[in-house]
């Protein structure tokens, strides 16, 4: 081998290295990522998507955060909006600004787990990902009082089996979405708002990011308008309360939402009367 080739290997080894431990991960790879979610089956009870709701209530989420600069001006906007949100908080940026999410608590918004520093909680050893949600477990509580109950693993990617020991060790539920504007690609406030309008439906989880401008400059017109169209905003764990289950033949949903109260009971029949839309 020349000597040119076994350099190029070697700079190609290093690239390769630092991109593995890089954060945030590049948007080619949480894309590949946001993919293999939707072919990841939901655990009835443990895992949402969305909710089956009577009535016309979705959840705002917002990842990542808290941003110095962007969130207080989320929390501004939601106020004046009189809206409830959820934030799936980074365990070091809690730590770093504790009083953001301290007033976010305060203003009602729910505040959950969304790991310590962002890594792919599917191909980590538990004692990492135990540790990953320990701490920031323990930053909420310490900027809020109290602790979480739900969390997002980053780019959605967890195993069935995580699942279930998160589940049964920290008493979350796993929240995933349904509604994805694809944010963090930067599409443009415009794209994003269109986005979210087009696919949010009642019982809707809304995917966004709290650390994009484009994202917050959105919001104000996406906030507008879905208050147009009769939609009601509630927190996370508020919506999975409202859970109803169908009257009768309850049938999955192409966004994969989960009644939980049917937990251990069989497998419902899908039944050919209702829509896939609904
Ligand atoms: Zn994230």
């Amino acid at each position: 081998m020349s000597a040119y080739r076994l350099l190029f290997l070697c700079f190609a080894m290093l690239s390769f290295a630092l991109e593995l431990g890089a954060e945030p991960t590049p948007p080619a790879k949480r894309a590949v990522l946001a993919r293999e979610i939707r072919a990841t089956p939901e655990e009835p009870g443990i895992t949402f998507n969305s909710v089956h709701v009577d009535g016309p209530f979705i959840a705002m989420t917002f990842d990542d955060g808290p941003s110095a600069t962007l969130t207080p001006k989320l929390l501004d906007l939601l106020a004046t909006h009189h809206i409830r949100a959820t934030f799936f908080v980074i365990g070091e940026n809690v730590a770093e600004h504790p009083e953001i999410v301290a007033r976010a608590a305060r203003e009602g918004h729910e505040i959950a787990n969304h790991s310590w520093s962002h890594p792919n909680l599917g191909k980590m050893p538990d004692e990492s990902v135990r540790r990953q949600l320990r701490q920031t477990d323990d930053a909420i509580k310490n900027a809020t009082g109290k602790r979480p109950t739900l969390m997002r693993p980053p780019y959605g990617s967890i195993t069935a089996r995580e699942k279930r020991w998160i589940h049964d060790e920290f008493g979350y539920d796993i929240i995933l979405w349904d509604v994805d504007p694809y944010d963090w690609k930067r599409p443009g406030p415009a794209v994003v708002r269109a986005r979210i309008l087009k696919e949010t439906r009642p019982g809707s989880i809304v995917l966004s990011h709290d650390i994009h401008p484009g994202t917050i400059e959105a919001m104000p017109s996406t906030f507008d308008e879905l208050e147009a169209k009769g939609f009601k905003f509630v927190t996370v764990s508020e919506l999975i309360k409202m859970a109803t289950a169908r009257p009768s033949h309850p049938s999955p949903q192409p966004t994969g939402t989960v009644l939980p109260n049917a937990v251990g009971s069989p497998s419902p029949t899908p039944s050919p009367t209702s829509s896939p839309s609904s």
